[in-house]
């Protein structure tokens, strides 16, 4: 398919995970005549967090990949990974060749803590450590001194602080026939961490992570999931919340972290040390290395809307840590050409339709959908509805001839003249396959290769057969 292409309705997508490809699922479910799909990866390989979020221990969430391969195969639907949006091509040139233009290129980057010695060696984000073990080309060359930490604090309650705590402390046995990175497995092989310590702003009732997950910590083997009897405790603005607004997870997360308090922790083995109403307020080192963190004491007064939410009371402590990650949200980052709302860190939009700024025009023909709409939040399902929304929005649009020009020049031969080395997905496929045959011989279920240098190289290989 290339040169023209006048008649089709033409669809760009900008990135390639979930959110991704449920657009063009929607996409296809919805417009059954001649739809033209082409999707758009700044890196050689597909599925965004799924292959690079997702920890290596649950491989059955990334079995959702078999319903995007399913969509690909759709006969209009192209994929152009090593592609980079605002480098190898401009928004603008999308905008000229396409009907309507699809952003969904997530939250990249991660929220800052701005306490005093973040910068400090030993300090990093939950987003740069996920990436690492995932073999994210981002985020190879990270080093984390898991040889030199025995306690290690997390900032954030939230789901992935709770993969960052089950990799930091389950036996690398339990991570070795995974597709984890092998530099990873090696580094955690030679981990001396022996206690996480979850640090929570609010109390328990408010933990956002799913009780699935605290509980398969405690599942682990040799690992204890310790709790204070004062942080379990619910305070009286909590226990009238949690009664009223609470949802079962929060009811079931609450039961849980009392019966653990109630048993008392055992002595021996690792733990995960559950914290609550702490705040930190200065990251200590010496020589440029974490020492400690500096912890404010909270209580929950209540917001307007009635949601408890943290303000210091008074108190103050010290905890001496070797390692901290911050597990506080990842944040959007502006791509070139396209708005940015800094405040709120995703794509200012209005039921997905971009706008210039907040409260400003639309921007015909643009849209985006997940987490650069929304924010950073759901689980990957919650990507499906968000899209068929976004697609809603779009087939308005078109129904009411609001489209793009779309001149028909097919972005091919743009990118052949750039001489821009596109994977397509027979590429894709090839490598999958590759990836996964050197995993079978390393006794894993795949091998992911953690630069893009080495992942083109291996496409290139693989052309020549
Ligand atoms: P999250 O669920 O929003 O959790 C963020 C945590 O950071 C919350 O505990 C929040 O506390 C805390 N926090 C935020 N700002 C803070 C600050 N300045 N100081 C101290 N604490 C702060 O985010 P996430 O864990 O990054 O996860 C992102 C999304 O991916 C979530 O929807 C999550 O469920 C999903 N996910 C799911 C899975 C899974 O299903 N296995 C795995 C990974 C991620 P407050 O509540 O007080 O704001």
């Amino acid at each position: 398919m290339t040169g023209m292409q006048a008649a089709a309705f033409r669809i760009a997508i900008v990135g390639s995970g979930p959110s991704a490809f449920y657009t063009a699922e929607a996409l296809c479910k919805a417009h059954p005549g001649d739809l033209r799909v082409d999707m758009f990866e700044r890196l050689p390989v597909p599925y965004g967090l799924v292959r690079g979020g997702v920890a290596p221990d649950h491989q059955k969430i990334k079995e959702v990949v078999r319903i995007y391969e399913k969509i690909a195969a759709h006969p209009g639907f192209r994929y152009f990974g090593n592609v980079t949006i605002g480098r190898d091509l401009q928004p603008a040139e999308l905008a000229a060749r396409y009907h309507q233009v699809v952003y969904a290129h997530g939250c990249e980057s991660d929220q800052k803590l701005g306490v005093p010695g973040e910068a400090l060696a030993s300090v990093h984000s939950a987003t740069e450590f996920v990436g690492w073990y995932n073999a994210h080309p981002d985020h190879r060359d990270r080093r984390f001194d898991l040889a030199a930490a025995r306690t290690v604090a997390i900032v954030g309650n939230g789901n992935v602080a709770m993969d960052v705590a089950r990799v930091l402390l389950c036996d690398p046995d339990h991570l070795a026939t995974t597709d984890i990175a092998d530099h990873a497995l090696a580094a955690l092989r030679r981990s001396t961490v022996r206690e996480v310590v979850l640090l929570g702003r609010r109390g328990p009732a408010q933990a956002a992570f799913s009780p699935k997950e605290i509980e398969e910590i405690h599942e682990l083997p040799g690992v204890d999931v310790a709790v204070r009897p004062q942080d379990a405790a619910l305070d009286p603005l909590s226990a009238a919340w949690l009664e009223r607004d609470g949802s079962r997870s929060q009811q079931r997360n609450v039961k849980f972290l009392q019966e653990r308090a109630a048993a008392g922790a055992s002595s021996d083995g690792k733990r995960l040390v559950c914290r609550f109403l702490v705040a930190p307020t200065e990251l200590r080192g010496e020589q440029g290395r974490l020492r400690a963190v500096q912890l404010q004491h909270m209580r929950l007064e209540a917001a307007a809307d009635g949601t408890p939410r943290p303000v210091p009371d008074g108190g103050s402590e010290t905890l001496a840590i070797d390692l901290l990650f911050k597990a506080i949200g990842y944040r959007g980052v502006p791509l070139p050409g396209l708005p940015f709302d800094d405040k709120k860190g995703i794509v200012p939009n209005v039921d997905g339709r971009v706008v210039e700024a907040a409260g400003g025009a639309v921007r015909r023909g643009h849209y985006v959908a997940g987490w650069c709409k929304r924010g950073p939040t759901g689980l990957i399902g919650t990507n499906s509805l968000d899209a068929k929304a976004t697609v809603a929005a779009m087939l308005a649009d078109r129904d009411a001839g609001a489209l793009l020009p779309g001149n028909g020049a097919d972005v091919v031969d743009l990118l052949r003249q750039r001489a821009v080395d596109t994977v397509d997905w027979t590429d894709w496929q090839r490598l999958d396959a590759w990836e996964r045959q050197q995993g079978e011989a390393r006794g894993k279920l795949r091998h992911k290769l953690p630069s893009v240098d080495e992942l083109m190289q291996t496409v290139r290989t693989l052309r020549r057969g």
